[in-house]
């Protein structure tokens, strides 16, 4: 166990490492954030700060002789800082999750293989093999980049063998990975925390409704059959076991009008639809990833109060801070960020709700007065 006074290294400036160096805070240790931008929302709440490439070998060595151990907030760091700093300091996770969750065909070959059902799919290197993908796998079909693509960039939706020409064109770089198109009646996610001794705990499921390709609302817990609940988080502690994960782990997942789970993403990262836990739970996962990453035991995460967690996306949305600010039963987290650009998460609010008051309405989005 790290003990009280130690520092947290934090590869990546953005809100969730933010959000870790608070809940790192929290337990008394200090965070040291890594990253290319000054003045991001975690270099802003940072005890120390590096502003540098995650390319620059002499910053990344002096990096690591300044902290105890070292995470990752961004899951687009380079795979090679991390073997960089590997040799030199802990890093939790390690490589190998990192790795696989950059990219979607070693993503959906590490799911199949622990296990955990996923949807058909073809990876796709030419325009020939997407031609035999499409007859393989049927229209519609949702064509994706295999790397750096999120908030639904990087992808499109071929519903006609007349779209796979423009689509496959615009996609790059190649490989391409084609998707059967999933008629999932809801997106939900689960999200587990692992540590140093195999110990794993699992929040309870989420439901996440989306605007615009970007996630809106989470509702927590998700309105599903008690069996759902069980397999969503049975399917994310398999996973963070096969991953030999130490940190927090989300899993996003399809589910489907028969009430089966298909797997659609992973991240070995604290995750936006896990926003909810911080004000929900007795421990969120923020403090649950800095426990696995410090070597804390990890306690059940337990849940006091059902939530909707509303993301505040673009200066639109990011308006109504001062009546949220005003709502006595509403969590507001905000993140520093200097440029609010549209489309960008800006903070996000959680409506705390009494236990079991989202299982009487049809609707429980429609709680959300965000
Ligand atoms: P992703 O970047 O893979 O998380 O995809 C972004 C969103 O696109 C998902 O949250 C779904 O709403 C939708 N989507 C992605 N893949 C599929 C698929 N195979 N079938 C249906 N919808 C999908």
């Amino acid at each position: 166990m790290l003990p009280p006074g130690s520092t947290i290294g934090i590869l990546g400036g953005g809100q969730l490492g933010r959000m870790s160096a608070l809940a790192a805070a929290a337990l008394g240790y200090r965070c040291h954030v890594f990253g290319p931008e000054a003045d991001s929302p975690g270099m802003q709440v940072a005890a120390a700060r590096t502003v540098a490439d995650y390319t620059d070998a002499a910053a990344l060595a002096r990096f690591a002789a300044a902290v105890d151990v070292v995470t990752f907030e961004f899951e687009n760091v380079p795979a090679a800082t991390l073997d960089a700093l590997a040799p030199l300091v802990p890093c939790r996770p390690g490589v190998a999750a990192l790795r696989i969750g950059q990219d979607r065909i070693a993503e959906k070959t590490f799911l199949e293989a622990a296990g955990i059902p996923v949807g058909p799919w073809r990876a796709v290197q030419t325009r020939a093999e997407l031609d035999a993908a499409v007859a393989a796998l049927g229209l519609p079909a949702v064509l994706k980049t295999t790397r750096m693509g999120y908030d639904g960039r990087g992808q499109a939706v071929l519903r006609s063998p007349g779209d796979a020409e423009a689509a496959f064109a615009r996609l790059s770089p190649h490989p391409l990975i084609l998707e059967a198109f999933i008629p999932f009646e809801r997106e939900v996610s689960a999200i587990a925390a692992r540590g140093l001794d195999g110990t794993v705990v699992t929040f309870d499921l989420a439901e996440n409704r989306h605007a615009d390709h970007i996630l809106d609302l989470t509702i927590a817990p998700a309105q599903v059959p008690d069996a759902v609940a069980v397999q969503g988080r049975a399917h994310v502690a398999a996973l963070a076991t096969a991953l030999d994960l130490v940190g927090i782990l989300a899993l996003e997942m399809f589910l489907l009008p028969d009430g089966r789970l298909l797997a659609n993403e992973m991240a070995p990262r604290p995750h936006n639809s896990g926003h909810w836990t911080m004000d929900a739970c007795q421990h969120g996962q923020f403090e649950l990833h800095v426990r696995a990453v410090a070597g804390l035991p990890l306690p059940q995460p337990g849940r006091h109060a059902d939530s909707i967690m509303k993301n505040l996306v673009g200066p639109d949305s990011y308006a109504a801070w001062p009546r949220l600010a005003a709502c006595g039963d509403v969590a507001l987290h905000v993140y520093g960020k200097t440029d609010a650009r549209p489309g960008r998460k800006l903070g996000h609010a959680t409506r705390i709700l009494p236990s079991g008051s989202l299982a009487q309405h049809r609707d429980p989005a429609l709680l959300s007065p965000l």
